[in-house]
Order: structure tokens, then C-alpha cells, then sequence
């Protein structure tokens, strides 16, 4: 197939507007998975993707299609993550495309997040289908929707499609559409050096890596040695080939298309999404643009719950790195918690996912602590610097200034809600920056507000006060000096150090009396009197007292029911073993998490 048949294109959307279903639906219809073999949402391949219904890492598939012109294209779809946390892999795949689908949902409108994906879209030149799905539903109001995206986003919907991934409807008009307006690569590209940005690379045990390309300029052969601009890796190529969405090895891959290769790369760190593949032997002069490295945003420790798997909590974080440029981690050791390590992640979805899967897939129980933004510390005497652990801030003394991130939070919401999300961002001490109608009825709140306040349940505390119609993005801004203090936990005497957070001055009482309140809720009683103490430097703010217990949990039981009495001691038994023992306490693990449903 000649370059000026093929077309590159993503999907993006709203999350839940429909485009799993819709990416579903073209695969079908276009044959590239057989009916019979169609697990819905082919493309999101993670069980915990699927679970929670997003999708997390991009994939890729080719579709052949014979158009109503009567000749064969080759359409490259390529998925995009729907979340925030992956922002910069959904600006890396769509810099691989000459178009997108954008999906609406009829039946909701614009969104938080289908702005800020048309945006990325339209930075990238990007050639955009509208299509208004869920046209089935009877809420469904694809006029008044049309309207809105050309008012908002100043988009010529006249080309948009009515269409119902759901049911099939439009389906055929998408691929035609797509066919006529997306723009084919440029043609002569393919005599240049090789230049192919990765959007995706993970790690198959058989394979090594797997690298996900667009070929911007060049061609690429199996046995080639390709090398990684920015990584400066280099290796020699195994096999090349495309996404059908089985991998299908070819013998050439030319400027425009989209493919695989893997080349007995051991770890995604040398193959890195945004990274530019060219030839060892003819060399490009520069990398394509807007290569980054990944940055954790937010930062945890994970400890085992038995200190005999702090070995295996190692292996498993080296071999779940191979996999995920984006996690950093290093050794960390806590007076409370024992060995364990400080992990970086990109946000607060992708913590979740990393403790998740080395739970599922490496058997291991874990405790997370509260996570923490990164803050800058100017000392009094010597540079400025990072500090992501909470109990590692040094004493006010010792300290000229603490600095921590800002992000820019747009939050699009139904006009009764603004109220309560208004309030909701002064509570999290956000700075009121413009508010717009968007189109009738729907308003846009701007913020800037510390990241600290939005770790943790900001998100949940959105959707609850707007009673689920409220969404929200959020965009990076810098580093704003705060007046912050160290807040740290005693309990039964022995300081906490994994509990330790850093809030804001005025916050400071409130948090600490709610927290030692939790706290009381969850540590369980000993036969001795535990007194819980949030402290600041060395003044206690806020108390509480676990009284000592006196009876032994059996005891409840009567009658002699042994199946009961073994039933409650295996229950206990098994929430003994998220415990840590912290000095003489035994603490559930998930007090270690508690903080964040309080700040
Ligand atoms: P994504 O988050 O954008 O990938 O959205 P999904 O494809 O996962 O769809 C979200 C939900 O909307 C799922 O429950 C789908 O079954 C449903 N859905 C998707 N398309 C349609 C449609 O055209 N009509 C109706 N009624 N439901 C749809
Ligand atoms: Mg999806």
C-alpha cells in the first residue's frame, strides 16, 4: 500500500464518552478482529485497566479497509491513555497521527478533559473528526452538543457523525471520514535518515522489549542496529513488524507507517516513550522535538508487611521498572516501618496501579504511606533542594524558605454546583482565577492550588459535591513558597516517621485533631493505654487515648461455637497481617493511608 493510503489517527475523549467501544467497533468492522474473538475493549489489555475501566498504557492496531472508493487503506489507530497522570504519553501518540476522532458523549457534552485533549490535538496539527456518540440513549441531545463544541472550541462540526459505538451506528460513516479527511503521511519522507518516536514500550519475558513506533522519516529492516537518540542505546534489530493487532512481522517499515520491533532490550529505560529510533549506521542529525524525561509528581513508601520480603519487594520493583520508565524508587529506611523504598510516581492513578499489580502479580503485601508532592528547600546554609519525604524536613531553623508545587486546576460543572466546588477549592486553599460560562447552563472554574491538596481525595470530593457532573484537569505550573510546617505522629511514644506529612500553618491544628480521631478509630487496643499525639516540633497539638482492653476478643463468643470462635480468630488473624508492630502498637496498614482522606 502506497504512503498516501495510509492514515494515522487516535481517539480521543472524554473518559466514559465511548472510545474503547467505538475503538471495539472499527476493529470489528473493519475485520481486524474476528467477531468471534472479540473480548470487549480489545485495546485495553490490563486486567486493572479493565477493572477500572481506563486505559493506562497505549497500544496500537492496523486496520485494512477497502473504502466505497473501492481501494485498500491501511488505518493506523492508535489508543491513547484517558488519564491525567499520562498526559505525556497521550501527547506523544498523537504526535504520531495526522488525525483524531474526538468523541463527545450526545448525551453529556464537553468535558474537562475533551478540552484538554482537542488542545493537545490541535498543538500537533492534528486534523479532527468530531463524533457524537451515544446517539442511542434517549437523554441524548447531539444538536445542542454540535453546538457547544463549535461555540467552545471553535470547531467546524459540519464533517461531525452522529454514532452510537454501542449499537453500531455511524460506524461505517467514521471509517469513511477518516479515509477523507485525515491527511496521509507526507510522501517523500522516506529516503531520509530514520527518525520513528516511540509511543509505547513495555517488557515481554520472551521478547525483551516491545517498541511501539510511527516512522516519521526513513525506513527501518529487521537486522538493522537502530539506535536511541536520547537514550543513546543501541541494538540490533530482531524482528519489525506490524499491529494487527497481533504482532506480524514485515520486511520493511517506511516513513508513515506504524510498527513494532524488539531487539533484546532489556529494560523500557533505553527505548523511552517520546524517544527518536534512527539507524547506528546512518545517523539523523537531531532527535524529533519534545522528547521528556518522566517526573514524578508524587511520592510513597512502600514497605513490606513482613520484613523477610524486603528482598523480593526489591526484585519485584527492578523487574516492574523494566516496564515502567515512569516509576523511580530508592531504599528507604523508617524508625517505624523498618526497610522498605521511596517510590516516585507520575500521580496518584498511577501509585495505585504500581501497588496493585505488585501485590496481584508478585504476591506481596505491602503498606503504602500517605503520599507527598516533591517540595524545594532552601536551607540557611548551602542550595536549594528536592525533598520528597515528609520526616526528612529539617527543623524552621535550619531552613530559609519551603517552596512546593502549583498546578492550574480547570474544573467544568453544571451552574448549581458552583457553589459547593467553590467552596470545595477554598478549602484546599485554592486561589480563585476566572470563572466562565461555557454554554448555557455550564460554567468553568480556573484555580491555582497547591498539588499537595490534590493528592489524595480531591477528586472523589469533586465528584461527590457535583454529584458526579463535575470534571476537572489539571495542568503543572511551578514552585510558590508556602508557610508549611512538619507535622509528625507519636504513638504510645514512639514517633511515627511514616505518618509524618507537611501541611500548611493554618491547616495544621484541624489535620492533626482529625488525624489522631482516625487513628483512634483504627489502631486496635492492647492491654495497655495508648496515647496518640500529633506534634508539631516539639509542642503537641491534639491528643487522644486508646483505653487498655481488658476482655480477650473470644470471649464474645458463647455457647461453645467453635466454627465461629475459629472464624473470628481467622478473620482477626488476617487483619493481623496488615499490621505493623510500631514499637509495643500493633498499626493496621491502612492508618497509613488515612491522612489522605483528611488533607
Ligand atoms: P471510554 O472511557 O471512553 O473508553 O469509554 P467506554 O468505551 O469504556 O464506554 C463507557 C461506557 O459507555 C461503557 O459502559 C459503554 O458500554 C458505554 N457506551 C459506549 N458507547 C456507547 C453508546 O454508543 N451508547 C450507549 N448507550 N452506551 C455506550
Ligand atoms: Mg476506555
Amino acid at each position: 500500500v502506497p504512503p498516501e493510503r495510509i492514515r494515522n489517527f487516535s481517539i480521543i475523549a472524554h473518559i466514559d464518552h465511548g472510545k474503547s467501544t467505538l475503538a471495539d467497533r472499527l476493529l470489528q468492522a473493519t475485520g481486524t478482529v474476528a467477531s468471534r474473538d472479540m473480548k470487549q475493549q480489545f485495546l485495553d489489555n490490563m486486567d486493572i485497566e479493565r477493572e477500572r475501566g481506563i486505559t493506562i498504557k497505549l497500544q496500537a492496531a492496523r486496520m485494512l479497509y477497502r473504502a466505497k472508493d473501492g481501494l485498500d487503506y491501511i488505518l493506523n489507530l492508535i489508543d491513547t491513555p484517558g488519564h491525567v497522570d499520562f498526559s505525556y504519553e497521550v501527547s506523544r501518540s498523537l504526535m504520531a497521527c495526522e488525525g483524531a476522532l474526538l468523541v463527545v458523549d450526545a448525551s453529556q457534552g464537553i468535558e474537562a478533559q475533551t478540552l484538554a485533549n482537542v488542545y493537545l490535538a490541535l498543538e500537533n496539527n492534528l486534523e479532527i473528526i468530531p463524533v457524537f456518540n451515544k446517539i442511542d440513549l434517549p437523554g441524548a441531545e447531539p444538536e445542542r452538543v454540535m453546538r457547544e463544541v463549535e461555540e467552545v472550541i471553535g470547531l467546524d462540526c459540519s464533517g461531525g457523525i452522529l454514532a452510537s459505538a454501542k449499537a453500531g451506528i455511524g460506524i461505517d460513516e467514521i471509517l469513511e471520514s477518516i479515509v477523507a479527511t485525515v491527511p496521509p503521511p507526507s510522501a517523500d519522507a522516506h529516503k531520509k535518515p530514520l527518525r520513528a518516536l516511540i509511543f509505547d514500550s513495555y517488557y515481554d519475558p520472551y521478547k525483551g522489549v516491545v517498541v511501539l513506533f510511527r516512522v516519521m522519516e526513513g525506513e527501518l529492516r529487521p537486522g538493522d542496529k537502530v539506535r536511541f537518540m536520547n537514550s543513546e542505546a543501541e541494538f540490533d534489530t530482531d524482528e519489525v513488524g506490524v499491529l494487527m493487532p497481533k504482532h506480524k512481522p514485515v520486511d520493511v517499515l517506511s516513513a508513515g507507517e506504524v510498527g513494532y520491533l524488539f531487539a533484546s532490550i532489556k529494560s523500557v529505560e533505553d527505548a523511552r516513550v517520546g524517544d527518536t529510533i534512527t539507524l547506528a549506521k546512518r545517523r539523523a542529525e537531531k532527535p524529533l522535538p519534545g522528547y521528556q524525561k518522566a517526573k514524578p509528581m508524587v511520592f510513597a513508601g512502600l514497605f513490606p508487611v513482613s520484613a523477610d520480603d524486603f528482598n523480593d519487594l526489591k526484585v519485584a520493583l527492578e523487574k516492574f521498572k523494566l516496564n515502567d520508565a515512569a516509576l523511580s524508587f530508592e531504599a528507604e529506611s523508617s524508625s517505624a516501618m523498618g526497610f522498605g523504598f521511596r517510590c516516585g510516581f507520575l500521580g496518584m492513578l498511577h501509585m495505585d496501579v504500581v501497588q496493585e499489580r505488585l501485590e496481584r502479580e508478585y504476591n506481596l503485601e505491602l503498606i503504602t504511606t500517605a503520599p507527598s508532592v516533591v517540595y524545594r528547600v532552601t536551607p540557611t546554609k548551602g542550595e536549594p533542594y528536592m525533598l520528597d519525604n515528609p520526616s526528612q524536613l529539617p527543623d524552621p531553623t535550619l531552613r530559609k524558605c519551603i517552596e512546593e508545587p502549583y498546578v492550574k486546576l480547570d474544573i467544568i460543572t453544571p451552574e448549581e454546583y458552583v457553589g459547593p466546588l467553590m467552596e470545595l477549592a477554598v478549602s484546599r486553599r485554592g486561589e480563585f482565577k476566572d470563572m466562565r460560562y461555557l454554554v448555557q447552563g455550564r460554567t468553568t472554574l480556573v484555580y491555582e492550588m497547591p498539588l499537595a491538596e490534590m493528592v489524595g481525595n480531591f477528586f472523589d470530593a469533586l465528584k461527590s459535591r457535583s454529584k458526579g457532573y463535575a470534571s476537572m484537569e489539571y495542568d503543572w505550573i511551578g514552585y510558590r513558597e508556602s508557610d508549611l510546617v512538619r507535622l509528625d505522629i507519636n504513638v504510645a511514644g514512639d514517633p511515627l516517621d511514616a505518618l509524618t506529612c507537611i501541611v500548611h500553618r493554618d491547616k495544621a491544628y484541624s489535620v492533626g485533631k482529625e488525624y489522631v480521631k482516625k487513628l483512634k478509630e483504627i489502631i486496635p487496643r492492647a492491654n495497655f493505654q495508648i496515647v496518640i499525639q500529633a506534634v508539631i516540633g516539639t509542642k503537641s497539638i491534639a491528643s487522644e487515648r486508646i483505653s487498655a482492653l481488658r476482655k480477650d476478643v473470644t470471649a464474645k463468643c458463647y455457647g461453645g461455637d467453635i466454627s465461629r470462635k475459629k472464624k473470628l480468630l481467622k478473620k482477626q488473624a488476617e487483619g493481623k497481617k496488615r499490621m505493623k508492630a510500631v514499637g509495643k502498637v500493633e498499626v493496621p496498614s491502612s492508618a497509613f493511608l488515612a491522612i489522605v482522606n483528611i488533607n
